[in-house]
Protein backbone atom coordinates (compact mmCIF):
# COMPACT_ATOMS: atom_id res chain seq x y z
CA UNK A 1 0.00 0.00 0.00
CA UNK A 2 1.07 3.52 -0.91
CA UNK A 3 1.71 6.72 0.82
CA UNK A 4 -1.84 8.35 2.05
CA UNK A 5 -2.72 12.03 1.09
CA UNK A 6 -4.68 14.23 3.47
CA UNK A 7 -7.47 16.24 1.67
CA UNK A 8 -10.51 18.53 3.46
CA UNK A 9 -13.22 16.88 1.98
CA UNK A 10 -16.89 18.77 2.02
CA UNK A 11 -19.26 16.43 2.34
CA UNK A 12 -22.90 18.28 1.87
CA UNK A 13 -23.56 21.78 1.57
CA UNK A 14 -23.89 23.15 5.08
CA UNK A 15 -21.98 20.35 6.88
CA UNK A 16 -18.58 20.87 8.66
CA UNK A 17 -15.19 20.19 6.24
CA UNK A 18 -13.91 16.77 7.42
CA UNK A 19 -10.47 15.56 7.39
CA UNK A 20 -10.01 11.95 4.96
CA UNK A 21 -7.29 10.43 3.82
CA UNK A 22 -6.60 9.11 0.08
CA UNK A 23 -4.14 7.03 -1.05
CA UNK A 24 -1.84 8.69 -3.30
CA UNK A 25 -2.99 7.72 -6.91
CA UNK A 26 -1.03 5.45 -9.96
CA UNK A 27 -0.22 7.78 -12.41
CA UNK A 28 -1.17 6.78 -15.78
CA UNK A 29 1.76 8.61 -18.53
CA UNK A 30 1.26 11.77 -18.54
CA UNK A 31 0.00 12.21 -15.40
CA UNK A 32 1.81 14.09 -12.58
CA UNK A 33 1.01 14.84 -8.77
CA UNK A 34 1.19 18.66 -7.29
CA UNK A 35 2.51 19.14 -3.82
CA UNK A 36 -0.06 21.68 -2.98
CA UNK A 37 2.06 25.04 -1.46
CA UNK A 38 -1.08 26.61 -1.67
CA UNK A 39 -4.92 26.90 -2.63
CA UNK A 40 -7.27 29.48 -1.66
CA UNK A 41 -10.98 29.72 0.06
CA UNK A 42 -12.77 31.79 -2.54
CA UNK A 43 -16.31 33.44 -2.97
CA UNK A 44 -16.84 30.27 -5.18
CA UNK A 45 -16.27 27.87 -2.16
CA UNK A 46 -18.65 29.76 0.07
CA UNK A 47 -21.58 29.31 -2.55
CA UNK A 48 -20.28 25.73 -2.77
CA UNK A 49 -20.66 25.13 0.97
CA UNK A 50 -24.24 27.16 0.70
CA UNK A 51 -25.26 24.70 -1.60
CA UNK A 52 -25.98 27.48 -4.31
CA UNK A 53 -24.18 25.99 -7.58
CA UNK A 54 -26.01 23.40 -9.23
CA UNK A 55 -24.89 19.91 -9.86
CA UNK A 56 -21.85 19.51 -7.96
CA UNK A 57 -21.36 15.61 -6.85
CA UNK A 58 -20.96 15.90 -3.13
CA UNK A 59 -18.57 15.37 -1.41
CA UNK A 60 -15.94 17.14 -3.34
CA UNK A 61 -12.17 18.12 -2.33
CA UNK A 62 -12.78 22.08 -2.87
CA UNK A 63 -9.98 24.22 -3.76
CA UNK A 64 -9.78 25.46 -7.76
CA UNK A 65 -6.85 27.50 -7.89
CA UNK A 66 -4.06 25.99 -6.84
CA UNK A 67 0.09 26.17 -6.78
CA UNK A 68 2.81 24.01 -5.78
CA UNK A 69 5.60 21.62 -6.84
CA UNK A 70 5.88 18.51 -8.85
CA UNK A 71 6.07 15.79 -6.37
CA UNK A 72 5.61 12.98 -9.07
CA UNK A 73 5.54 12.69 -13.35
CA UNK A 74 4.80 9.39 -15.16
CA UNK A 75 6.79 9.63 -18.71
CA UNK A 76 7.10 12.74 -20.20
CA UNK A 77 5.34 16.29 -19.33
CA UNK A 78 5.55 19.53 -20.98
CA UNK A 79 4.30 22.82 -20.07
CA UNK A 80 1.79 24.97 -22.29
CA UNK A 81 5.39 26.87 -23.47
CA UNK A 82 6.35 23.59 -24.42
CA UNK A 83 9.52 23.47 -22.63
CA UNK A 84 9.47 20.03 -20.50
CA UNK A 85 8.69 19.80 -16.97
CA UNK A 86 10.26 17.44 -13.82
CA UNK A 87 9.50 16.82 -11.01
CA UNK A 88 10.65 19.76 -8.30
CA UNK A 89 9.53 22.44 -10.34
CA UNK A 90 6.91 25.33 -9.02
CA UNK A 91 4.30 25.55 -11.44
CA UNK A 92 0.55 26.31 -11.46
CA UNK A 93 -1.93 24.62 -13.52
CA UNK A 94 -5.61 26.11 -15.15
CA UNK A 95 -8.08 24.89 -13.29
CA UNK A 96 -10.45 23.56 -16.60
CA UNK A 97 -9.18 20.70 -17.34
CA UNK A 98 -12.36 19.37 -19.35
CA UNK A 99 -14.09 20.86 -22.53
CA UNK A 100 -15.89 18.68 -25.14
CA UNK A 101 -14.50 20.66 -27.92
CA UNK A 102 -17.15 19.37 -30.11
CA UNK A 103 -20.33 21.32 -28.73
CA UNK A 104 -21.92 24.53 -30.22
CA UNK A 105 -20.64 26.30 -26.73
CA UNK A 106 -17.11 25.00 -27.86
CA UNK A 107 -16.87 25.23 -31.89
CA UNK A 108 -19.36 27.40 -32.95
CA UNK A 109 -20.59 29.86 -30.47
CA UNK A 110 -16.41 30.20 -29.13
CA UNK A 111 -17.85 30.28 -25.70
CA UNK A 112 -15.98 27.26 -23.94
CA UNK A 113 -16.56 28.29 -20.69
CA UNK A 114 -20.17 27.22 -21.47
CA UNK A 115 -19.66 24.20 -22.82
CA UNK A 116 -22.04 21.73 -20.78
CA UNK A 117 -19.26 18.94 -20.13
CA UNK A 118 -16.64 21.65 -18.57
CA UNK A 119 -14.95 20.06 -15.86
CA UNK A 120 -13.34 22.01 -12.82
CA UNK A 121 -11.06 21.07 -10.33
CA UNK A 122 -12.62 21.73 -6.81
CA UNK A 123 -16.15 22.32 -7.86
CA UNK A 124 -17.37 19.37 -10.35
CA UNK A 125 -15.10 16.31 -9.71
CA UNK A 126 -16.66 14.30 -6.68
CA UNK A 127 -13.93 12.77 -4.26
CA UNK A 128 -14.92 9.59 -4.81
CA UNK A 129 -12.71 10.19 -8.50
CA UNK A 130 -9.87 11.28 -6.48
CA UNK A 131 -7.63 13.87 -5.54
CA UNK A 132 -9.15 16.85 -8.01
CA UNK A 133 -9.39 19.75 -5.13
CA UNK A 134 -6.69 22.06 -3.77
CA UNK A 135 -7.51 21.67 -0.58
CA UNK A 136 -5.46 18.65 -0.55
CA UNK A 137 -1.71 17.41 0.53
CA UNK A 138 -1.48 16.58 -3.38
CA UNK A 139 -3.37 17.19 -6.47
CA UNK A 140 -3.57 14.78 -9.52
CA UNK A 141 -2.94 16.55 -12.61
CA UNK A 142 -4.69 14.70 -15.65
CA UNK A 143 -2.98 13.84 -18.51
CA UNK A 144 -3.88 16.80 -20.58
CA UNK A 145 -3.89 19.39 -17.50
CA UNK A 146 -2.89 22.78 -18.61
CA UNK A 147 0.19 23.62 -16.68
CA UNK A 148 2.61 26.39 -16.52
CA UNK A 149 5.48 27.17 -14.57
CA UNK A 150 5.15 29.64 -12.05
CA UNK A 151 8.08 32.66 -13.14
CA UNK A 152 10.75 32.54 -10.66
CA UNK A 153 9.72 36.35 -9.98
CA UNK A 154 5.89 35.19 -8.82
CA UNK A 155 5.63 33.79 -5.42
CA UNK A 156 3.24 31.16 -4.43
CA UNK A 157 1.67 33.76 -1.89
CA UNK A 158 1.08 36.29 -5.59
CA UNK A 159 0.32 33.36 -7.56
CA UNK A 160 -2.74 32.03 -5.03
CA UNK A 161 -3.10 36.16 -3.49
CA UNK A 162 -4.43 37.11 -7.34
CA UNK A 163 -5.62 33.63 -7.51
CA UNK A 164 -9.61 32.73 -9.03
CA UNK A 165 -10.04 36.69 -8.96
CA UNK A 166 -7.19 37.77 -11.18
CA UNK A 167 -8.04 35.04 -13.88
CA UNK A 168 -11.48 36.32 -13.47
CA UNK A 169 -9.96 39.93 -13.89
CA UNK A 170 -8.47 38.76 -17.09
CA UNK A 171 -11.47 38.10 -19.11
CA UNK A 172 -13.22 41.20 -17.39
CA UNK A 173 -10.40 43.23 -19.17
CA UNK A 174 -10.76 41.60 -22.56
CA UNK A 175 -14.34 41.79 -22.38
CA UNK A 176 -14.26 45.60 -21.31
CA UNK A 177 -12.09 46.74 -24.58
CA UNK A 178 -10.90 49.43 -22.69
CA UNK A 179 -9.02 52.56 -24.71
CA UNK A 180 -6.27 54.45 -23.55
CA UNK A 181 -7.11 57.16 -21.39
CA UNK A 182 -11.03 55.69 -20.25
CA UNK A 183 -12.39 55.81 -17.23
CA UNK A 184 -13.42 52.83 -15.45
CA UNK A 185 -15.53 52.20 -12.52
CA UNK A 186 -15.16 49.16 -10.19
CA UNK A 187 -18.16 47.34 -8.26
CA UNK A 188 -17.06 45.85 -5.54
CA UNK A 189 -13.69 45.44 -3.72
CA UNK A 190 -13.41 41.81 -3.12
CA UNK A 191 -10.84 39.90 -4.57
CA UNK A 192 -12.16 40.13 -8.21
CA UNK A 193 -12.51 43.87 -8.03
CA UNK A 194 -9.13 44.53 -7.06
CA UNK A 195 -7.68 42.49 -9.60
CA UNK A 196 -9.82 44.44 -11.53
CA UNK A 197 -8.56 47.45 -10.50
CA UNK A 198 -4.94 46.65 -10.99
CA UNK A 199 -5.60 45.61 -14.38
CA UNK A 200 -7.01 48.75 -15.43
CA UNK A 201 -4.86 50.90 -14.48
CA UNK A 202 -2.03 48.82 -16.43
CA UNK A 203 -4.10 48.47 -19.34
CA UNK A 204 -4.14 52.08 -19.75
CA UNK A 205 -7.24 53.49 -18.10
CA UNK A 206 -7.30 57.18 -17.64
CA UNK A 207 -8.86 57.09 -14.10
CA UNK A 208 -10.09 54.18 -11.91
CA UNK A 209 -12.99 54.33 -9.42
CA UNK A 210 -13.58 51.71 -7.02
CA UNK A 211 -16.51 51.73 -5.00
CA UNK A 212 -16.60 49.23 -2.64
CA UNK A 213 -16.40 49.03 1.74
CA UNK A 214 -14.83 48.19 4.60
CA UNK A 215 -11.90 50.87 4.93
CA UNK A 216 -9.50 48.89 4.80
CA UNK A 217 -10.08 47.11 1.17
CA UNK A 218 -10.71 50.48 -0.09
CA UNK A 219 -7.24 51.15 1.35
CA UNK A 220 -6.05 48.23 -0.68
CA UNK A 221 -7.60 49.16 -3.52
CA UNK A 222 -5.61 52.29 -3.43
CA UNK A 223 -2.68 50.44 -3.54
CA UNK A 224 -3.67 47.73 -6.12
CA UNK A 225 -4.12 51.27 -8.59
CA UNK A 226 -7.22 52.95 -7.91
CA UNK A 227 -7.16 56.51 -8.16
CA UNK A 228 -10.20 57.45 -6.05
CA UNK A 229 -12.09 55.29 -4.00
CA UNK A 230 -15.48 55.40 -2.93
CA UNK A 231 -16.87 53.81 0.70
CA UNK A 232 -20.15 51.96 0.44
CA UNK A 233 -21.03 52.71 3.71
CA UNK A 234 -22.53 55.92 4.76
CA UNK A 235 -23.51 56.90 1.18
CA UNK A 236 -26.48 56.28 -1.07
CA UNK A 237 -26.28 55.06 -4.83
CA UNK A 238 -27.49 58.71 -5.37
CA UNK A 239 -24.85 60.01 -3.76
CA UNK A 240 -22.55 57.49 -5.49
CA UNK A 241 -23.47 58.26 -8.76
CA UNK A 242 -23.17 62.06 -7.96
CA UNK A 243 -19.51 61.79 -7.24
CA UNK A 244 -18.82 59.56 -10.37
CA UNK A 245 -20.45 62.15 -12.32
CA UNK A 246 -17.95 64.78 -11.11
CA UNK A 247 -15.24 62.45 -11.69
CA UNK A 248 -16.02 62.44 -15.25
CA UNK A 249 -17.22 66.07 -16.33
CA UNK A 250 -20.88 64.71 -15.40
CA UNK A 251 -20.91 62.08 -18.11
CA UNK A 252 -20.27 58.85 -16.56
CA UNK A 253 -17.85 56.18 -16.53
CA UNK A 254 -16.68 54.80 -20.03
CA UNK A 255 -16.76 51.46 -18.50
CA UNK A 256 -18.03 49.88 -15.64
CA UNK A 257 -17.39 46.78 -14.12
CA UNK A 258 -19.59 44.58 -11.91
CA UNK A 259 -17.70 42.65 -9.13
CA UNK A 260 -19.74 43.17 -6.43
CA UNK A 261 -22.63 40.07 -6.80
CA UNK A 262 -25.73 42.62 -5.79
CA UNK A 263 -28.74 42.80 -7.74
CA UNK A 264 -28.62 46.89 -6.31
CA UNK A 265 -25.13 46.89 -7.69
CA UNK A 266 -26.40 46.12 -10.86
CA UNK A 267 -29.24 48.58 -10.75
CA UNK A 268 -26.47 51.59 -10.02
CA UNK A 269 -24.08 50.07 -12.73
CA UNK A 270 -25.88 50.70 -15.90
CA UNK A 271 -26.16 54.86 -14.26
CA UNK A 272 -22.63 54.92 -13.28
CA UNK A 273 -21.99 54.37 -17.56
CA UNK A 274 -22.05 56.99 -19.89
CA UNK A 275 -24.33 57.01 -23.06
CA UNK A 276 -22.53 54.68 -25.25
CA UNK A 277 -20.04 52.77 -22.18
CA UNK A 278 -20.18 49.59 -21.42
CA UNK A 279 -21.01 47.20 -18.38
CA UNK A 280 -18.97 43.78 -17.79
CA UNK A 281 -20.97 42.04 -15.37
CA UNK A 282 -18.39 39.36 -13.58
CA UNK A 283 -19.99 39.53 -10.05
CA UNK A 284 -23.33 37.51 -10.34
CA UNK A 285 -21.77 33.97 -10.34
CA UNK A 286 -24.89 32.90 -8.19
CA UNK A 287 -28.41 33.82 -8.43
CA UNK A 288 -29.49 36.61 -5.87
CA UNK A 289 -31.96 37.24 -7.04
CA UNK A 290 -33.34 40.18 -9.75
CA UNK A 291 -32.48 43.63 -10.49
CA UNK A 292 -35.00 46.46 -11.81
CA UNK A 293 -33.67 48.45 -14.10
CA UNK A 294 -35.20 51.29 -16.76
CA UNK A 295 -34.61 49.85 -20.11
CA UNK A 296 -35.46 53.00 -21.73
CA UNK A 297 -33.41 54.97 -19.68
CA UNK A 298 -30.46 53.00 -18.49
CA UNK A 299 -29.94 50.57 -21.84
CA UNK A 300 -31.72 51.71 -25.00
CA UNK A 301 -31.83 55.55 -24.79
CA UNK A 302 -28.38 55.61 -23.30
CA UNK A 303 -27.04 52.96 -25.93
CA UNK A 304 -25.44 50.89 -23.25
CA UNK A 305 -23.56 47.66 -23.85
CA UNK A 306 -24.09 45.17 -21.39
CA UNK A 307 -21.94 42.39 -21.36
CA UNK A 308 -21.55 39.34 -19.15
CA UNK A 309 -18.57 37.58 -18.34
CA UNK A 310 -18.36 33.59 -16.91
CA UNK A 311 -15.45 31.90 -16.35
CA UNK A 312 -12.45 31.52 -17.93
CA UNK A 313 -9.92 30.21 -20.47
CA UNK A 314 -6.44 29.06 -20.72
CA UNK A 315 -5.18 32.73 -22.07
CA UNK A 316 -6.46 34.55 -19.53
CA UNK A 317 -4.89 32.20 -16.86
CA UNK A 318 -1.50 32.24 -19.23
CA UNK A 319 -1.56 36.11 -19.15
CA UNK A 320 -2.72 36.04 -15.56
CA UNK A 321 1.15 34.64 -15.14
CA UNK A 322 2.55 37.15 -17.39
CA UNK A 323 0.60 40.07 -14.91
CA UNK A 324 2.14 38.57 -12.05
CA UNK A 325 5.69 38.60 -13.39
CA UNK A 326 5.12 42.28 -15.43
CA UNK A 327 3.71 43.80 -12.62
CA UNK A 328 4.33 42.30 -9.49
CA UNK A 329 6.98 44.63 -7.98
CA UNK A 330 3.71 47.05 -7.51
CA UNK A 331 0.91 45.24 -7.33
CA UNK A 332 0.75 43.81 -3.98
CA UNK A 333 -1.48 40.20 -4.81
CA UNK A 334 0.41 38.84 -2.20
CA UNK A 335 -1.90 41.07 0.41
CA UNK A 336 -5.17 39.68 -0.49
CA UNK A 337 -4.51 36.44 0.98
CA UNK A 338 -4.88 37.84 4.44
CA UNK A 339 -4.81 34.74 6.36
CA UNK A 340 -3.59 31.10 6.01
CA UNK A 341 -5.13 28.12 7.19
CA UNK A 342 -4.27 24.23 7.45
CA UNK A 343 -6.71 21.61 6.17
CA UNK A 344 -7.60 21.72 10.26
CA UNK A 345 -8.62 25.43 10.05
CA UNK A 346 -11.12 25.27 6.78
CA UNK A 347 -14.66 25.07 8.75
CA UNK A 348 -12.94 28.68 10.60
CA UNK A 349 -11.65 29.79 7.14
CA UNK A 350 -15.06 29.39 5.39
CA UNK A 351 -16.86 31.35 8.40
CA UNK A 352 -14.72 33.89 8.04
CA UNK A 353 -15.13 34.10 4.31
CA UNK A 354 -18.19 33.67 4.22
CA UNK A 355 -18.81 37.09 6.60
CA UNK A 356 -16.49 38.70 4.15
CA UNK A 357 -13.96 39.68 7.02
CA UNK A 358 -11.54 39.31 4.91
CA UNK A 359 -10.63 39.32 0.99
CA UNK A 360 -9.42 35.83 0.87
CA UNK A 361 -7.91 32.92 3.00
CA UNK A 362 -5.42 30.89 1.77
CA UNK A 363 -4.59 27.17 2.71
CA UNK A 364 -1.30 25.53 3.07
CA UNK A 365 -2.05 21.61 3.85
CA UNK A 366 1.46 21.50 5.52
CA UNK A 367 0.54 23.67 8.50
CA UNK A 368 -1.57 20.40 9.47
ZN1 LIG B 1 -18.09 21.69 -25.36
ZN1 LIG C 1 -12.50 30.91 -7.00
Amino acid sequence: MGAMVRAAVMPAPRAPIEIREFPEPDLPPGGALLATALSEVCGTDVHLWHGRLSGVPYPIIPGHVTTGTLHAIRGSLSGIDGRRLREGDRVAFFDVHRTCGRCAACTVHRTPTRCPARRVYGITDPAAEGLFGGWAEQVYLEPGVVIAPLPDRVSFEAYIGGGCGLLTSVHILERAHLSLGDTVVVQGAGAVGLSAAALARRSGAGLVVVIGAPQSRLDLARRMGADEVIGLDGTSAAERLDRVLALTGGLGADVVIEAAGSPRAFEEGVRLARNGGAYVVAGHYTDTGASTINAHHDVNRKHLDIRGCWGSEVRHFLRALRALERFGGEVPWQDIGARTYGLGGLNEALAEAESLAIPKALVDPRLG
